[in-house]
């Protein structure tokens, strides 16, 4: 049988101070906690805490992978730089591909993820397509030079990542592969305890998602997110095709009125008291065609770069020179009277105004009551605003609100693109040579864990949830010398193992208030405090860690009552 752990012998050197280096939560809680330690820029150790918590998440990972038929392997983190170059990757790359060479001179890479590697091993291996689908994956390091390595395990040079490849021989094969990882996904953000999101990760694909990436709901997230609680959309700001809820300007004949300094869609809305989504801001630039462009948003709205890219090619905004040569007016720019030769778009969320106030191409001018096909008329309606809080829902409607969120993981179909370029084929049923239809799917264990600790601790410390924590149980135990306090703590403890929870015993013989800061900093589930106090009582208290309630336990009824809330909380 397995014994308890004591604190004494426990590798966890705690942190009385918040390192300086550490801006999120997760990064300052997982080093102050004694769980992990940086060894150089984005290169972290796993401290023993630290280590079972992934290894419990690897396990739920583990698990629901079993259940759909994914089989677990490994395959070398080395990789050999022959395969890059066939798939086109070693240039593709770039500098986040972390490369050696060995001493005949060959070209090798650290594995930042390992589509070719998989694909190279099937190869000539799966013949028929009466041996697909299958599904293979690993739980494994990864090296990825980060451009910036930072907040602690959530963006490292090296982490742990669990990535699967499917491979199968028809569409609807790779379709029914890739919706069982994303079900079980969901299902292991569920057992880790994690607020996340489905959210897809590219827009505009007509007839079901190709990519899920799983944003894990926190204030420090780096993606920005909408989502809808009507119906469950839920995309990221970027790639959303939200639908701004735009405000109409007033209706009459076309009027041009002097707004003296008011260049800005601020200055505008504050002169002539209306909501920045009554104006429109106009962007001018040049397209990656060479031409003269001017682009109309809702006032309060930004247009995006990636999705200005599909729209506009190899765009850049237009210098004040640009601006001058082309004749258009720097803050003034509307679409009434547009000198020739400009390409007049605007954003699709402004198909159904009418009424428009904009800029009159004249300075210290606008126009009130342009009407769209009377005074103006827009020759394209391109899909470039960045969504935010408050759009509708492109699905339902529904007003969407915004959130931040952390890319825990990601489901993604990837058809043939490494299986054409490497060459890995199989016969299909009427003989013919094929390329597998793969899907990709990794999930971010170490960075997981960071997730973890972001959405579940307070100003104490972690609150671990039941089913990822180091120790289910911690045992203070008050006056260690007591004569009455030891035997019982170390009675609880026994009987606690004996039940199968996982326990560690304060048994220092530091000041309690010590032992009470360090046991909220590590955050266990439920503390069990030993005292002679209460012991004189016959009683412990039992304090939880998310709630903070504390009750008295009869010594005789600990072991019992713990235990259950333990089963209870496991997933
Ligand atoms: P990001 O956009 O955050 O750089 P990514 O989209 O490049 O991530 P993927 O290639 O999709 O990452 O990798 C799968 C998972 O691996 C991610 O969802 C994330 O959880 C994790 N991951 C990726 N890069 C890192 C990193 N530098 N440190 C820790 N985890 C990472
Ligand atoms: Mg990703």
């Amino acid at each position: 049988m397995r014994g308890y752990m004591r604190m004494s012998r426990l590798y966890a050197p705690t942190l009385k101070e918040d390192p300086a280096e550490a801006e999120l939560a997760s990064h300052r809680l997982l080093l102050r906690a004694g769980m992990i330690r940086r060894e150089a820029s984005g290169l972290y150790s796993y401290l023993p805490l630290a280590w079972r918590s992934i290894r419990k998440i690897e396990d739920i990972i583990r698990d629901e992978m079993e259940a759909i038929g994914a089989q677990e392997m490994e395959v070398p983190i080395l990789t050999d730089g022959e395969l890059w170059q066939q798939s086109g990757r070693w240039d593709d790359y770039g500098p986040e591909l972390m490369r050696l060479t060995d001493r005949h001179d060959r070209s090798f890479a650290l594995g930042p993820t390992h589509e070719e590697t998989f694909t190279d091993l099937v190869r000539g291996e799966l013949k028929s397509y009466r041996q697909l689908p299958v599904t293979l994956y690993q739980i494994q390091d990864k090296f990825r030079d980060e451009l910036r390595p930072r907040f602690g395990l959530m963006r490292g040079r090296e982490f742990i990542m669990k990535d699967a490849y499917s491979f199968s021989a028809t569409q609807e094969s790779l379709q029914e592969c890739y919706e069982q990882e994303k079900a079980a996904y969901a299902k292991i953000c569920e057992r880790c305890c994690l607020r996340a999101l489905p959210v897809a990760a590219d827009s505009g694909q007509i007839g079901g998602d190709s990519s899920i990436e799983f944003m894990a709901l926190a204030d420090a997230g780096e993606a920005e997110l909408v989502y809808c609680e009507a119906c469950g959309f839920a995309a990221d700001t970027e790639a959303a095709t939200a639908v701004a809820a735009v405000g109409e300007g007033t209706v009459g004949e076309l009027e041009k009125i002097h707004t003296p300094g008011a260049g800005s869609i601020a200055d505008v809305a504050a002169l002539l008291h209306v909501s920045k989504s009554a104006t429109r801001k106009a962007l001018a630039l040049i397209d990656g065609g060479g031409r003269p462009t001017v682009c109309f948003v809702p006032g309060d709205h930004e247009m995006n770069d990636v999705k200005a890219h599909h729209a506009f090619g190899d765009y850049h905004l237009m210098s004040d020179e640009e601006l001058a040569s082309c004749s258009l007016v720097k803050g003034f720019i509307g679409p009434v009277g547009l000198p020739q030769g400009v390409r007049v778009c605007a954003d699709a969320s402004l198909r159904s105004s009418e009424w428009w106030l904009v800029g009159a191409n004249e300075v210290d001018y606008h126009f009130l009551h342009a009407r769209a096909g009377r005074d103006f008329s827009i020759g394209e309606w391109v899909d470039v605003i960045t969504a935010k809080a408050k759009d509708r829902c492109p699905s339902c409607g529904a007003v969407l609100a915004g959130a931040r969120g952390i890319e825990v993981s990601q489901v993604f179909q990837l058809g043939t693109k490494y299986s054409k370029s490497l060459g890995a084929t199989f016969t299909d049923e009427s003989g013919h040579e094929r390329p597998f239809l793969m899907g990709c799917y990794g999930i971010g264990v170490s960075r997981t864990l960071a997730a973890i600790v972001e959405q579940h601790h307070d100003e104490h410390g972690i609150i671990w949830p039941v089913s990822v924590t180091p120790f289910e149980v911690e045992i203070i135990a008050l006056d260690v010398d007591d004569e009455l306090v030891w035997p019982v703590a170390q009675d609880i403890a026994e009987g606690l193992v004996r039940a199968g929870v996982e326990v560690v015993v304060d048994d220092r013989t530091e000041r309690p208030g010590v032992k009470f800061n360090d046991a909220d900093l590590m955050g266990f589930p439920y503390q069990i405090v030993c005292g002679a106090r209460g012991l004189k009582k016959g009683v412990v208290e039992l304090k939880h860690r998310a709630g903070g309630e504390r009750q008295e336990l009869p010594v005789g009824e600990a072991v019992e009552r713990v235990a259950q809330l333990v089963a209870a909380g496991r997933k």
